[in-house]
C-alpha cells in the first residue's frame, strides 16, 4: 500500500506530514512511502533522511498524487496555478488531513464529488481511546507553548521575579483566558519562565487542571450549562458574557500579559477582552490572541498582525504550530501514523463505520459527505 506525502504549498505552512522517523516505522511495517522532493525542506528535514528511512522520492507533484493509495497532508488540499490539488487524486484513494470542514464545506463537497474517501483530523474523536490520533490537541500544545513565549519576547519587562544588588524585580502577571489544550500549556509554559499566572475558562471542570499547572482559578458563578459535551464549550448567550466580562475587567487591569485561546466549536470565537477592557491595561501590557483565525477573543485582533492600541500590543499570531515544525511536525506525523495503522489491517483499508473514531473522522465515501453538520452548511 502506498502512503504519499506532498510538499504543502500554503504560504507559511512550513509542517510536512511525515518526518522521517514516522516514514521509517510505517516502511518496517510494509508501507510504501512516497514523498515529494523538498516535503520536509521547511521543517528541516532532507530528501536524503526520506530515502535513508526507506522513501521514495518523486519529483512530479502529479504522479506522486496520482500513484497515492493514502494520501496525508497538513493543510487542506488547495487550487495552486490554476489547478485544484484534489484533481490529481485517483477516485477511490484516501485524503487523510486537516480539512477545516465546517469553515470550508465546499472543499468538502469537491471532495466527496471526487468519490475521494477523506479522513478530517479536526473532527477525531477528543476521547482516551482516540488521544494517540488527536491532531488538535498535540497542534494546540506547541501553539500555547508558542503563545507564551510571543508574548514574552514583545513585554517591554521581563517575566520572573529577580532579586539582584539593583533592587527587586516583581513576577509579571499573566492571565489565560479559556483552559483547553492551549491554554493549560500557555500557562505551564508561563510558569516555567516564572510569571505569575491567574486563568479562567467557561467550564468550571478544569479548575484543577488549571490548579494542576500552577495558575489560580477565577471562580465566577454562571447560571447557564456550559458545557456542549466532548469536552467543548457551548456558546453562552450575551448576559452571561457580559457577567464574565465585568469580573475579568478588574484582572486584566492588573496583567501585564492576557493569552486568550477561547473557541466554540464550529461558532465565530466569543469576545471576552473588549475596547474598552483594553484601554484600562496598563502601558506597554501584551495580548496574544489565539482565537485570532476564528474572529479573535479580542477588540482590535487582527489574524497575522501586531496591533497597538492604548499602548498595548495586541498580536493575533496565525498557524502558531507551523513556528515550531520540526516539534509539530513530529507529533502530526504520529498522530497519522497511529490513524493509518488503525485503519490499515492485514493490507487492506478496513473502514468499520459503527468505530466512533472512523465514523466522527470520516467525512466523505463513495461519493457522499458523511457528516451531516458538514451538509447543513451547503446550500
Ligand atoms: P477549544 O480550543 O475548543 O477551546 C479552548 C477553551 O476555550 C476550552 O477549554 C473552552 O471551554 C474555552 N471557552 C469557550 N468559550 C469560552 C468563553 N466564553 N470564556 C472562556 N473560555 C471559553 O478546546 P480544546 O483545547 O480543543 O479542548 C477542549 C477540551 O476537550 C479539553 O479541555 C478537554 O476537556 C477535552 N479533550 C479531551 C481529550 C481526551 O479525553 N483525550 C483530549 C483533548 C481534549
Amino acid at each position: 500500500m502506498k502512503i504519499a506525502v506532498p510538499r504543502e504549498k500554503e504560504i507559511g505552512e512550513m509542517r510536512v506530514a511525515l518526518v522521517p522517523d514516522i516514514v521509517s516505522r510505517l516502511t518496517k511495517k510494509g508501507f510504501q512511502v512516497l514523498v515529494e522532493t523538498g516535503a520536509g525542506e521547511a521543517a528541516h528535514f532532507h530528501d536524503q533522511n526520506y530515502i535513508d528511512a526507506g522513501a521514495e522520492i518523486i519529483t512530479d507533484t502529479k504522479q506522486l498524487w496520482q500513484e497515492a493509495d493514502i494520501l496525508v497532508k497538513v493543510a487542506p488540499p488547495g487550487e495552486f496555478d490554476g489547478e485544484a490539488e484534489i484533481n490529481s487524486l485517483r477516485p477511490g484513494s484516501i485524503l487523510i488531513s486537516f480539512l477545516d470542514p465546517l469553515r470550508n464545506p465546499e472543499n468538502i463537497l469537491k471532495i466527496a464529488q471526487r468519490q475521494i474517501t477523506a479522513f478530517s483530523m479536526e473532527l477525531i474523536p477528543r476521547t482516551s481511546r482516540a488521544q494517540s490520533m488527536d491532531a488538535l490537541s498535540s497542534q494546540a500544545n506547541i501553539a500555547g507553548h508558542k503563545a507564551t513565549l510571543l508574548a514574552a519576547a514583545h513585554l517591554p519587562r521581563m517575566f520572573p521575579m529577580m532579586t539582584t544588588a539593583a533592587g527587586t524585580i516583581p513576577p509579571a502577571k499573566v492571565l489565560v483566558l479559556g483552559a483547553g489544550v492551549a491554554g493549560l500549556q500557555a500557562i505551564a509554559t508561563a510558569r516555567r519562565l516564572g510569571a505569575v499566572v491567574e486563568a479562567f475558562d467557561i467550564r468550571p471542570t478544569v479548575k484543577e487542571e488549571v490548579q494542576s499547572v500552577g495558575a489560580k482559578f477565577i471562580d465566577i458563578p454562571l447560571q447557564e450549562e456550559t458545557n456542549a459535551g466532548g469536552g467543548y464549550a457551548k456558546e453562552v448567550s450575551n448576559n452571561t458574557q457580559e457577567v464574565i466580562r465585568q469580573v475579568l475587567t478588574e484582572h486584566i487591569k492588573k496583567a501585564d500579559v492576557v493569552i486568550t485561546t477561547a473557541q466554540v466549536q464550529g461558532k465565530k470565537a466569543p469576545l471576552l477582552v473588549t475596547e474598552d477592557m483594553i484601554a484600562q491595561m496598563k502601558r506597554g501590557s501584551v495580548i496574544v490572541d489565539l482565537a485570532a483565525e476564528q474572529g479573535g477573543n479580542c477588540a482590535h485582533t487582527e489574524a497575522g498582525k501586531d496591533v497597538q492600541y492604548h499602548g498595548v500590543t495586541i498580536i493575533g499570531p496565525v498557524n502558531l504550530p507551523a513556528s515550531l515544525p520540526i516539534d509539530s511536525s513530529q507529533m502530526y506525523s504520529k498522530n497519522l501514523q497511529t490513524l493509518v495503522q488503525y485503519l490499515v489491517k492485514d493490507g487492506e483499508i478496513e473502514l468499520n463505520f459503527d468505530d466512533d473514531i472512523i465514523d466522527s473522522a470520516c467525512v466523505t465515501h463513495a461519493g457522499e459527505i458523511r457528516n451531516s453538520r458538514i451538509k447543513d452548511l451547503l446550500p
